[in-house]
């Protein structure tokens, strides 16, 4: 494909270097290059290592005259769809025209040449060329979207899969809970276990629910941020408040590094809460039980340095540019078995952008933890 900025080429040939050299003053203008030939031969090299919008044969030439060159043009794939106008001279040529037109000309110019027939004609050749590359660079640029479309519905399907899946699992464990409450009505202390169970499913369920609102809300620039001059603190702190059940589900050890100094914020209380505690969620989710979670927080340059670490399972390579991509998930058989959209990550992106801020995966070693780092900015005098 032609670059905008590469000259488009158009072949000049004739036995007669004076008449190259009148053509090429003639057509010369920005944006073009007269790729110049003495004869057949030498047109039919330069076609092999150039793309052409137009060439401009002399019919009587030593050796292989301006036809028999046509006739080579359109037996080979490359120079087939040039078009050709010949340059005739003398009425023995005009005879001869009908086999210009077999050979495939698509014009004749009369010699001696008239300056404004072959300058427009040369334009309209060059104009449909530049229209053929532009179909051709809107079609390749269409296939390329197409593609990407393909990739997003691929994605798309996939996550539906997964989120029939992670809606069923709660939804059956709340239809036996049902099922068992009206079997076993006659004995509380089970029907109180049983509620506190169907309880957890229908906060799990909820929490599906709100990310799937959060993340169409963002997309739709519908979501709202309350913000509010809070300590980074007291986020930290509901974070780990949220988080909590989960750490302590898979008995990590759990150790919070947060800033002796105060620093506030100019945020959606929740909504960094949120962030905070999806990060601590995920880290309690990818580290087998018994592992080490860290909470850490900094002042840095005008923002908040915050890092979630864990010395869980990794993220491989390959995926680490990826994660906070929707619906992204590392497919790995071990961890698939645990619940999850791959929306997570996602929504915690878009949440701390919303903010000012930033999110990266500072380090990940498979089998050695990760490291996630939101940074956001502050404001009051820990600013200074
Ligand atoms: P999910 O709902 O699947 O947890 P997220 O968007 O929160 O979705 O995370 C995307 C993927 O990134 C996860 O499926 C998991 O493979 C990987 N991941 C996220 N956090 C961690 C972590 N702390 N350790 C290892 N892998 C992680």
């Amino acid at each position: 494909m032609t670059a905008a900025d590469t000259p488009i080429n158009i072949l000049l040939v004739d036995d007669l270097e004076e008449n190259l050299l009148a053509l090429e003053a003639l057509l010369q203008r920005d944006g073009l290059a007269c790729l110049k030939a003495r004869s057949g031969e030498d047109a039919l090299e330069l076609l092999l290592v150039h793309d052409v919008a137009l060439a401009l044969l002399d019919v009587q030439m030593p050796g292989m005259d301006g036809f028999q060159l046509a006739e080579f043009m359109r037996g080979a794939e490359r120079s087939r769809h040039i078009p050709i106008v010949f340059l005739t001279a003398g009425s023995a040529d005009i005879q001869r025209r009908f086999r210009g037109y077999e050979a495939g000309a698509v014009d004749f110019i009369q010699k001696p040449i008239e300056t404004d027939i072959l300058k427009s004609k040369a334009s309209v050749f060059i104009d449909l060329y530049q229209q053929r590359l532009q179909i051709l660079t809107q079609r390749d640029e269409l296939a390329a979207y197409a593609d990407e479309l393909r990739a997003v519905d691929r994605r798309k399907n996939e996550f539906l899969a997964v989120l029939g899946h992670e809606l069923r699992n709660p939804v059956m464990a709340l239809g036996a809970g049902l099922h068992l409450l009206t079997k076993r009505a006659a004995d509380p202390e089970m029907a109180l276990e049983i509620r506190a169970q169907m309880d957890r499913q229908v906060v799990h369920l909820s929490r599906i629910v709100d990310d799937l609102l959060d993340i169409s809300r963002i997309d739709q620039g519908k979501i709202e941020l309350r913000k509010e001059r809070i300590a980074l603190q007291t986020v930290l702190q509901f974070a780990v408040e949220a988080s909590r059940p989960q750490i302590d589900a898979h008995r990590h050890l759990f150790t919070a590094d947060i800033l002796a100094a105060p620093a506030s914020l100019d945020a959606d209380p929740t909504r960094v809460a949120q962030v905070v505690s999806n990060l601590l969620n995920n880290a309690a989710k990818y580290t087998p039980a018994g592992g080490q979670i860290r909470l850490a927080a900094r002042v840095r340059g005008g923002f908040a340095e915050i890092d979630v670490s864990d010395n869980g399972i990794g993220i491989p390579d390959e995926m680490r540019s990826k994660i906070f991509e929707l619906f992204a998930q590392v497919k790995n058989p071990a961890t698939r078995a645990q619940d999850g959209l791959g929306i997570g990550l996602a929504l915690v992106k878009q949440l701390v952008e919303l903010h000012g801020g930033t999110i990266s995966l500072e380090c990940s070693a498979p089998n050695q933890g990760s490291t996630f780092r939101v940074r956001l900015p502050i404001v009051g005098e820990a600013r200074a």
